[in-house]
């Protein structure tokens, strides 16, 4: 991954933190100047060692040992209240921002048309906007104010080696320099390639172990060996592979290199020490000359560890790619656009004219130039073979999704100058997927009229022939959906979500009946409750056996996403068309039950 990603996904994630990003810096810099404060206790105990063996062995000469102790102390002491601030400024914006972008998500997300949650499960929107918070949460509170800390105390000893004795920071610098370039050579020229192979090989080994868990109900069901993942087997033989050829060709020689000179940056001084060490004795001045010698010993080791800590802090930067990944899947959805000046439609009539529809990322249309009109009152059934685009026809009336090209129009105005509130009031739609709240069964009716009666919810459930389903629950309609064992079967949901609809009492009914297939118990029942939804009602129905469309006003036949032949049952059989065709395999197959019963 890139400098410059990297950046812009930290730069885009601090673009949610509105005023707190101020905050942000400010913690940033705060831990710094912390860690660097930190340091000054060890610093003082050095001057102090100076102090006593440059008197030694006459330490009451040693006159400022009391004031360095009280620095340290002040030191420590200061460095720790800047840290407990530095880390309130960063939990604070780390806080703030996280909820920003759960809020700014969730704005974008009651913009995002119905058809968006079709694609995408809303559990695992949740799980995106969820992960992205907590990760940013992690990353502005911790991370960044770790990472500045950290090159704050790396900087500050580079500082200092050249304070002292530049001859000796010279040589324990020489350790660290010695050390990137380890590092440098693993990761550039031919083996920065060999390294590209590793990583894609590891992605490759970890979408196929997706698949691989995904699959595991199939090899349950039709009783596979897991050996029919031959592609995850392959991965995960093609990984070991590379990162073998890695670790031998590429990391081992620089690795060890890296590890001798970080973890013995000490062996640099000896040199230079033999070298100085006996004009010092000449000069005199050989007790501060071994003082000098003890600092460098010591912060020698501190190279090694401030490097392994810049390289683990930086890795945690790769969090902002994660997160800004999953925050972008939210924030790039697709936006429903309102109208600026929403006009009411003038009657209940439904037309298509010569819409096209084409599903983003795919080729070829689901619709091409259908057009036709339901009348107020009217009830239009959708038939023809599976993957027509009857599904797809339905849902541009409630603005799933919204046309490619031509109009979708109620009471004679495009449903995009219809406010979103006045379209949802008039349609009544029942799809296959039917959503119910994970609440009782009470408010799961209600949600299509808050305002609605206990009474008038009974009615429309009794309506949607559910009071079999009422009886049986353990607390009637107050029974909550979806726990301690309250599971409702398909059919029992479809008619659930038809008492919604029937509460919701709207003018127009979309609806698809095809869920009364799923569940032959509860054919009679839902056939029941259609025809109670859709009274008087202009109905345009997603038909999947031919018996239930017989008496439709208008019968569309959809072939390939385009309109094949449209009239009432008696005239499409006369046609000799698609329509007679699927009329006679359907008595076929019902002549066939019969003698199979008989
Ligand atoms: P029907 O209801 O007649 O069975 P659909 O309207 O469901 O047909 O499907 C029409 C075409 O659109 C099919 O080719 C189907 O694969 C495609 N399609 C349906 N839903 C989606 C979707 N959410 N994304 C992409 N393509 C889709």
């Amino acid at each position: 991954m890139s400098d410059s990603k990297k950046q812009s996904s930290l730069s885009k994630i601090l673009s949610f933190s509105g005023k707190y990003k101020m905050l942000t810096f400010l913690g940033v810099f705060l831990s710094a100047i912390a860690m660097i404060l930190g340091m000054a206790p060890y610093i003082c105990i050095w001057l102090v060692m100076r102090d006593l063996i440059s008197v030694a062995p006459d330490y009451q000469k040693a006159a400022g040992v009391a004031g360095y102790g009280w620095m340290a102390f002040w030191f420590a002491v200061v460095g720790i209240v800047i840290y407990f601030a530095a880390l309130m400024c960063t939990h604070l914006a780390a806080f703030k921002t996280a909820s920003n972008i759960r809020k700014q998500g969730m704005r974008k997300l009651m913009k995002a048309p119905l058809g968006f949650f079709d694609n995408n499960a809303s559990g695992l929107l949740r799980n995106k906007l969820d992960g992205a918070a907590s990760e940013t949460e992690t990353l502005l509170a911790h991370n960044l104010a770790d990472i500045a800390g950290t090159l704050a105390m790396f900087l500050s000893t580079l500082v200092l080696m050249f304070v002292f004795d530049w001859r000796m920071g010279a040589a324990c610098l020489l350790a660290a320099v010695i050390s990137v370039g380890a590092l440098f050579t693993m990761m550039g020229g031919k083996n920065a390639g060999l390294m590209a192979e590793y990583q894609a090989a590891q992605d490759v080994m970890s979408k196929a172990g997706t698949e691989y868990v995904r699959g595991i109900p199939v090899v349950k069901v039709f009783q596979q060996t897991v050996y029919s993942f031959k592609t995850f087997k392959q991965a995960i033989e093609d990984y070991s592979q590379k990162a073998e050829n890695f670790q031998a060709n590429v990391c081992k020689l620089p690795q060890a290199v890296n590890l001798t000179v970080t973890e013995g940056a000490f062996v640099f001084l000896v040199p230079v020490v033999l070298l100085l060490g006996p004009k010092a004795l000449v000069s005199g001045s050989f007790a501060l000359f071994v003082t000098d010698f003890a600092f460098y010993a010591v912060f020698s080791a501190i190279i090694s560890t401030a490097l392994a800590r810049i390289m683990f802090a930086a890795s945690g930067t790769m969090l902002a790619d994660t997160a800004m990944g999953r925050i972008e899947t939210i924030m790039n959805a697709p936006e429903l656009i309102q109208p600026m000046e929403p006009r009411e439609p003038k009657d209940n009539s439904i037309e298509f004219r010569n819409v096209s529809f084409t599903y983003a990322g795919s080729e070829t249309p689901a619709l091409t130039d259908v057009s036709f009109v339901a009348d107020p009152g009217k009830t239009i059934a959708l038939v023809g073979p599976s993957g027509g685009g009857k599904t797809t026809a339905a849902s541009l009336i409630p603005r799933f999704w919204d046309v490619t090209s031509g109009e979708v129009l109620i009471g004679g105005v495009n449903v995009k100058d219809i406010s979103s509130r006045v379209l949802m009031d008039r349609i009544a739609f029942v799809f296959q997927n039917n959503r119910l709240f994970k609440t009782s069964i009470f408010e799961n009716v209600r949600a299509a009229k808050p305002e609605a009666s206990r009474e008038e919810v009974l009615k429309a459930l009794e309506a949607a022939q559910c009071m079999d389903i009422i009886e049986k629950l353990p607390e009637g309609i107050d029974t909550q959906i979806g726990t301690e064992g309250t599971y409702l079967s398909g059919g029992e949901q479809q008619r659930v979500a038809l008492a919604r609809a029937i509460l919701k009492d709207a003018p127009i009914v979309v609806l698809d009946e095809a869920t009364a297939f799923a569940d032959p118990e509860n054919e009679v029942l839902i056939q029941k409750a259609f025809r109670k939804l859709t009274e008087g009602k202009t109905v345009i129905m997603i038909a999947h056996r031919l018996s239930t469309v017989t008496g439709a006003d208008k019968i569309i036949v959809i072939n390939e996403g385009r309109i094949h032949e449209a009239g009432t049952h008696e005239e499409l059989k006369e046609m000799g068309g698609l329509y007679q065709r699927m009329w006679e395999d359907y008595n076929k197959a019902v002549q066939w039950k019969i003698q199979a019963e008989g």
